[in-house]
């Protein structure tokens, strides 16, 4: 069988469905989305939704700004139908010399254009701090607020423990479903005519320099001259089907959502991180025995970033943690390896920071562990615009913020194929950046990538 489309997308995570959705609003309607899974399933749904509008880079702050700004649009049009909210995020610790780094890398990156740093003392009266809305983001404050003592930030935050100093309260930041912002643009591009098909891309057609067609395990071939790699993981493997060799590694992310019945996550609480390194309470009897079972790996120091946040509304009571504690990179597959430790690592770190959760060291609470794969450049920015033979572009490699960023990578990949204006950014994340001279020792020296 064969049969035609003006674009063809492979892969209908969070990626592949932005872009339909952005197609569209710039007129292409005669779009096939091909995936053998069903929409959001292999990564968009597993993430820990989160998004935020602080990046080191003008032009990262640039995409996440568009991208927030259509999340805010998209929230309108919908009626909040994925629950955008903008609790922020509190980066917390227990370091006064990394407070001090905390409030000038606020201040310089505000600068880049992200609203105003409001400081709260250390002593613990009233600073002018105004709390987020427990529901929706519109009203609540953008910018950010630095606490510099803990008295003050316990007095809006009194489930963070003694040992904190201070911290860094980013505002238009928050979190929202990811799962039901991409079913609402899979609803949004159909009813104007987009195909999806459960069918894996299997070869690309590229003869004479260009996109030609597509073929579907299936056997079907849809002649097409524009063709867009979504394939998220897999995206160096699809890559490969139009020739073209993408700089890419992915690296093992896993999250744990867990019963909270002690109620240790207040259920108004932002996304809390810890930002300093720490070692975990393990009694010399555990430490012992980790070692006898070789994994001496988790009573060494661990780095910084472990991180959770309430899930669900007024009356859940399920909280999600996260712990990159060793960088873990590997070639994709499924299932996904597991670390029995996993969940009870996650715990440990939370409650250096949040005590109550320390209440689950006798018996840990009822726990499911997802993850998937951060798909990452070597210097941790996206992939997005033509790449390859004629008609052939990329949209991925969108590491540990893709659900985040979707919306403008999705439009900025639709705004390449269409010849529609370009935003400042898109420069930053061409393939061709990589044949500037010196740019990867330039864009991987000293950077911090931001990443949680
Ligand atoms: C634990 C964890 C936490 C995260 N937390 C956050 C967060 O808080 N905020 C945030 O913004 N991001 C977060 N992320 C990152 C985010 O989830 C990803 O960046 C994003 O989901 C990537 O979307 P994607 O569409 O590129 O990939 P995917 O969702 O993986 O979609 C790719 C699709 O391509 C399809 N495909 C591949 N090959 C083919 C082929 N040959 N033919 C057809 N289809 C194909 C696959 O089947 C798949 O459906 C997190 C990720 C993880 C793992």
């Amino acid at each position: 069988m064969s049969e035609s489309a003006q674009v063809v997308v492979c892969g209908a995570g969070i990626a592949g469905v932005s872009t339909a959705l952005h197609l569209v609003r710039l007129g292409v309607t005669d779009v096939v989305v091909a995936d053998p899974r069903s929409p959001l399933t292999l990564t968009s749904d597993k993430s820990t939704e989160c998004y935020r509008d602080w990046w080191p880079s003008s032009a990262m702050v640039g995409l996440m700004s568009r991208s927030i700004d259509l999340l805010e649009r998209y929230s309108t049009e919908s009626g909040n139908a994925f629950n955008l909210s903008r609790r922020g995020y509190l980066f917390l610790t227990s370091d006064r010399a990394k407070l001090a780094d905390m409030a000038r890398s606020a201040h310089s990156t505000a600068a880049l254009g992200l609203g105003e740093v409001r400081s709260h003392g250390s002593a613990g009266g009233e600073t002018g701090y105004v709390p987020a809305h427990l529901e929706g983001w519109k009203d609540s404050p953008e910018g950010v607020d630095l606490f510099m003592g803990g008295e003050a930030l316990r007095r809006w935050f009194p489930e963070v423990g003694p040992s904190v100093v201070g911290g860094l309260h980013l505002r238009r930041a928050g979190w929202f479903s990811a799962q039901q912002l991409g079913m609402w643009m899979v609803d949004q591009a159909s009813a104007a005519g987009v195909r999806f098909v459960g069918d894996e891309v299997v070869s690309v057609d590229t003869r004479g320099g260009k996109v030609c067609s597509v073929t579907l395990s299936e056997g079907e071939s849809i002649d097409t001259i524009t063709f867009v790699n979504a394939g998220g993981p897999l995206l160096d493997r699809v890559g490969a089907m139009v020739g073209t060799r993408l700089p890419v590694h992915s690296e093992l992310h896993q999250k744990i959502s867990f019963h909270d019945h002690l109620g240790a996550i207040p259920r108004g609480a932002p996304m809390v991180i810890w930002s300093d390194p720490q070692r975990l309470d393990w009694t010399p009897e555990e430490a012992a025995f980790l070692v006898e079972s070789g994994r001496s790996d988790v009573i060494e120091e661990l780095p910084r970033f472990c991180h959770g946040r309430p899930e669900g509304g007024e009356g859940a009571n399920w909280a999600l943690g996260l712990w990159e504690w060793k960088q873990n990179l590997r070639s994709p597959e499924w299932p996904l390896p597991e670390d029995p430790l996993y969940p009870e690592l996650v715990l440990r770190g939370l409650s250096t920071m949040l005590p109550a959760v320390g209440g689950y060291s006798a018996a840990l609470p009822r726990t499911r562990v997802d993850g998937g794969y951060y798909t990452k450049t070597p210097e941790n920015l996206p992939l997005i615009g033509p790449v390859g033979p004629n008609g052939s572009f990329v949209c991925g490699a969108l590491s540990g913020y893709g659900v985040m960023a979707a919306c403008a990578a999705g439009e900025l990949v639709a705004q390449h194929m269409t010849g529609a204006p370009l935003p400042a950014y898109e420069a930053a994340f061409r393939m061709e950046r990589y044949a500037e001279p010196g740019y990867l020792k330039r864009a991987t020296a000293g950077t911090e990538t931001g990443q949680l």
